[in-house]
């Protein structure tokens, strides 16, 4: 294995509470790693470098962890900006529309889906993103659920069951035998391609109920739960993903004292969706309420084609510091480590002795520019597991 020392680093983003004299993103400055193989191998001052087979100066740039974005469904066909543009002209969001994508995704061969999801996450590794989870729930039959998540697991290992998205429209007056689908034969086509099982618990998607089903039925068929939850309205999302021991409950757009109460005394991370925010022109999460209650704050993409399709992180984060109350050094947090967390990963989300070797070098002096210079294309490189992956041409 080749061992590379990255060096002349201005500014090297950590993510580890031992360095950087407490701050929440443990910055060393003039700061060098040696990446070995996949793997994170040294972490210190450059002048205390050791050496290695090779050698890169990025010349007094700053390095960040590659960003987990946590909440994506990467795996669908078609577009909605007719759909957008609508909205933006006044209508509001019901998510009645992600029936059109159904059928779209239904019509699609497995390989204009696989490469629609390519094309997707090429855009996303170059704006940083190392680690994706991805979602079914454009399928909501037994075959094309399962092959939605055969084609997610091509690219990741964090791949979610989504069943229970919504109820397609030929279930519409038999949303009980749907629920019994979702649970039954659906589940145990879908549960050896998932790592996760997951549920649209919303006014207009499923009940307590039934999201409860759901989410127990997953569990016991040996997957771990996690939900979208009190974006449309406040209701039970919060209160069952602690109920559950759920990872994290995403989106937490309506949330009541009570709700961040019951996440601040567990362990639920809650996954901020600000690009769905955006592009449903809702109101945004109040990132700053729940931080100030202690509870562990992720920023996911939400990508998909109909409420926000969005690939990149670091717009995200501009989004979170301008609009949910967020610090830059927050914002980088929970876009690196809380996606970690949200996803139960220890072996992402930070730069120390051991870790995945997720690296991203900017183009700035700090990690303030991903917030300050919204919209710019800082990412001059990215290695995933210790290849890189990306290299920003100049002209
Ligand atoms: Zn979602």
């Amino acid at each position: 294995m080749t061992a590379t020392l990255v060096t002349g680093i201005g500014e090297l983003v950590t993510n580890d509470p031992k360095r950087g004299e407490g701050s929440l993103l443990g910055i060393e400055r003039d700061a060098a790693v040696v990446v070995d193989g996949d793997r994170v191998a040294w972490v210190g001052a450059a002048s205390d470098a050791p050496d290695a087979d090779e050698r890169l100066d990025v010349e007094g740039r700053c390095v960040v962890p590659g960003f987990v974005d946590s909440h994506t469904h990467l795996v669908f066909a078609g577009e909605r900006s007719a759909e957008f543009a609508v909205r933006m002209a006044g209508e509001s969001y019901t998510g009645g529309g992600i029936a059109t994508t159904v059928a779209a995704t239904r019509a699609a061969s497995d390989e204009q889906l696989r490469q629609n999801a390519r094309r997707l996450l090429a855009e996303m590794v170059a704006s940083g993103t190392t680690t994706v989870e991805i979602k079914s729930g454009y399928g909501l039959t037994v075959d094309d659920e399962a092959r939605i998540l055969r084609i997610a697991r091509e690219f990741t290992a964090e791949t979610t069951f989504l069943g229970a998205h919504v109820v397609p429209p030929e279930y519409e007056d038999a949303r009980e035998d749907y629920v019994e689908l979702v649970t039954g034969s659906m589940l145990e086509a879908c549960a050896p391609h998932a790592r996760w099982v997951d549920v649209f618990c919303d006014a207009g998607a499923f009940d307590e109920g039934e999201a409860r089903r759901v989410l127990q039925a997953g569990m016991e068929a040996g997957l771990l739960p996690r939900l979208h939850g009190n974006q449309l309205a406040e209701g039970p999302g919060v209160r069952l993903g602690v109920e559950v021991g759920a990872a994290s409950v995403d989106h937490c757009t309506h949330l009541t004292d009570r709700d961040v109460e019951a996440l601040a005394g567990s362990d639920v991370v809650a996954t901020l969706l600000p690009g769905a925010d955006f592009s449903t022109r809702a109101p945004y999460a109040d990132a700053r309420r729940l931080i100030d209650a202690g509870v562990p704050v992720a920023l996911a993409t939400d990508c998909n084609p109909g409420s926000s399709f969005v690939t990149s992180m670091g717009w995200c984060i501009a989004l979170a510091v301008r609009e949910l109350g967020m610090t830059p050094a927050e914002a980088l947090y929970a876009a690196t480590a809380g996606g970690a967390r949200a996803l139960r990963r220890d072996d992402i989300g930070s730069i120390v002795d051991g870790a995945s070797a997720d690296l991203v070098v900017l183009d700035a002096p700090n990690h303030v520019h991903l917030a300050y210079r919204p919209g710019a294309p800082l990412v001059r490189a990215v290695w995933r597991r210790g290849s890189l992956v990306y290299r920003h041409e100049s002209v």
